[in-house]
């Protein structure tokens, strides 16, 4: 069941300070944090948790068991058959480690449970306090084995995603203290304040404006000042990065750096190797890079920061704050189309954000939604539907017997293929078929509505569902329900099309349990063509005409509980040439085959 929330809205904040030393030939760092933590709660708080990432890419860590014994791991994780975590050794495997915490002054004592710190406080933080947390910590970089780590595939040296020592987010559910298993993530909004000194032939990309550009230079300088040179092997860059709910950073002594500014938006960072096999594509990359900011800026709203990093890293795709990390040897239409769903991210999870872990369909499956028109628009692939593969991995799912609720925990499906269907598909779905039922006007209103009211907070499943009513007018609770909450799925049908006098009856049905309203478009033996509707009764509402040049007929609402419904035609059955339920195809039927009637020859 949904947790529901009966406080009205509030969330904490985080200012993090952090000055970390990076050794770049032993892969390890060390560094101070300071955290000035606020408590917007109406909760007296006694207990902290920080995430230590780093931690999961140790033999024996959750994230290790999980893969040996999940029935389809993930490849990028495995080499032999074995989970790579397993083989790591010592000096090859990651750590993430509090040396020292006090909480205003004072020590507190706290305990590592695998990715996971818990801090007893001595002071307990009353509604609407601060706290200063104050911690030395140390950590290695693991073998790139999942999202972030040392020397990944492509040879990126340094891919810094889940690094430092991060509170958990507490929020109207409570804490939310996940152990790093596989995968989603759930942050605590605030300032970052981060200095990172590494040696200086290292360039450096990620999450954050950069304070000293006309000291660090590669690339950040105005064009044509010169760069005062430094003594010492080092450099230290500072970042700082207002209302993000975390912090990334890639390093490479070999990344081409080059900027491109969006017309009325912000600035465009492009990291990269050196490598001939990628520039040119690198190259191409950045103006669709731009063309795709502007596509989300009119559909979702405008991006709130003045710079976004597109960084090759990782291995495949990531998103994080002001940033991606994206692997870089690709053909063009991949390189784009990772970028574009990367940077959709930005909206869907880095300013909308959702708790991942529990409504993973909200960032990746609205984020494959919008990044499918968004493809479909700059690399002009005019698809005539562009969700296709989504409704095709959805209905594969189904077929499969395997599908679970999307409220399960992002890290307990039995299978990730299930996860990533959910997810993904089904995901983008709850917005495509939103737009069946709304209309494609409101559906597209509701997603600007949805940022403009819920930006830089945590949007639950109930917004998304709540900002669509006061758009469409229309009651969405069982849309809600049935589909991110059930498995229940959709099948309609034409069951019989017989003569009734000088009129045709249409006898259709409901066969599978979840609701749906049904557009129905007859076509005639002489060319013509019309339309009608029958809306769903539990949805006091009627959508807009989605054919305009057709006629359309509003019939009777069908409600639910019936499964037969009959509508007559006002023409002899021989003038009728075929019957089709939801010709476009958006409405998620599991079973299109008795979708469709036509006439015998
Ligand atoms: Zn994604």
């Amino acid at each position: 069941m949904e947790a529901q929330n009966n406080t009205s809205y509030w969330q904490q904040h985080v200012d993090y300070s952090m000055d970390v030393n990076v050794d770049v030939e032993k892969y390890q760092y060390s560094g101070t944090q300071k955290l000035v933590y606020t408590n917007n709660s109406p909760d007296v708080l006694s207990r902290v948790y920080y995430h230590l990432f780093f931690n999961a890419f140790q033999p024996g860590s959750e994230m290790d068991m999980r893969l040996q014994s999940v029935a389809d791991p993930d490849g990028r994780m495995m080499a032999d058959g074995k989970s790579r975590i397993a083989s790591l050794s010592p000096e090859e495997m990651g750590y993430l480690r509090v040396n020292s915490l006090t909480q205003d002054n004072q020590a507190v004592s706290f305990v590592e449970e695998g990715t996971i710190l818990v801090v007893e406080l001595i002071k307990p933080i009353p509604p609407g306090g601060k706290t200063t947390f104050e911690m030395t910590f140390n950590g290695q970089i693991p073998l790139q084995i999942r999202r972030s780590g040392r020397n990944s595939s492509e040879g990126v040296a340094l891919s810094m995603s889940q690094w430092y020592p991060k509170l958990a987010e507490y929020d109207f559910e409570g804490w939310h203290a996940d152990p790093y298993i596989a995968r989603e993530f759930h942050g605590v909004w605030g300032d970052f304040d981060v200095k990172l000194t590494l040696d200086k032939k290292y360039v450096v990309g990620g999450t954050g404006y950069l304070q000293n550009p006309e000291e660090v230079g590669h690339g950040y300088e105005t064009p044509g000042s010169k760069i005062k040179k430094t003594k010492g092997k080092t450099l230290t860059w500072h970042f700082k990065a207002p209302m993000v709910h975390d912090f990334m950073w890639a390093a490479d002594p070999d990344y081409l750096h080059d900027t491109l500014k969006v017309e009325n938006g912000p600035m465009l960072h492009f990291f990269y190797k050196n490598d001939k096999e990628i520039v040119e594509n690198w190259k191409k990359l950045q103006p669709k890079t731009a063309e795709a900011m502007q596509f989300f800026n009119k559909n979702i709203g405008d991006y709130p920061y003045e710079q976004y990093s597109v960084i090759q890293g990782g291995d495949g795709g990531m998103e994080y704050a002001m940033s991606t990390l994206i692997t870089g040897g690709r053909n063009f239409g991949s390189l784009v189309g990772v970028m574009v769903h990367e940077m959709a991210h930005s909206w869907f999870q880095h300013v909308l954000a959702s708790n991942e872990s529990k409504h993973e369909w909200m960032d990746e499956g609205f984020t494959s939604f919008i990044s499918s028109l968004c493809m479909d628009q700059i690399m002009d692939q005019k698809k005539e539907n562009p969700f296709a593969g989504s409704y095709q991995g959805y209905y594969n799912l189904v077929a499969s017997g395997k599908e679970q609720p999307q409220t399960t925990h992002a890290d307990r499906y039995e299978l990730n293929f299930a996860y990533g269907v959910a997810a993904y598909s089904k995901g983008a779905i709850f917005l495509s078929q939103l737009g069946y039922i709304i209309g494609q006007d409101k559906l597209m209103e509701t997603l600007r509505k949805y940022y403009q009211d819920f930006k830089f907070k945590h949007p639950t499943p109930n917004d998304i569902k709540r900002t669509a009513e006061k758009v469409s007018g229309m009651e969405l609770d069982w849309y809600l329900t049935d589909w991110t909450q059930t498995t229940n799925t959709i099948d309609y049908g034409i069951k019989a099309v017989e003569a009734d006098g000088q009129k045709t009856k249409v006898s259709l049905e409901r066969i599978g349990l979840m609701p749906m309203p049904i557009d129905i478009l007859v076509l005639y033996n002489d060319g013509t063509q019309e339309t009608f509707y029958a809306p769903l009764r539990m949805m006091y509402g009627e959508k807009e005409n989605p054919y305009p040049n057709l006629k359309r007929t509003v019939l009777q609402d069908w409600p639910w509980a019936n499964t037969n419904y009959d509508l007559i035609l006002d023409k002899e059955l021989n003038n009728v040439k075929a019957i089709v339920l939801d010709p476009s195809q958006l409405m998620a039927d599991v079973n299109e085959e008795n979708n469709v009637w036509q006439a015998q020859e």
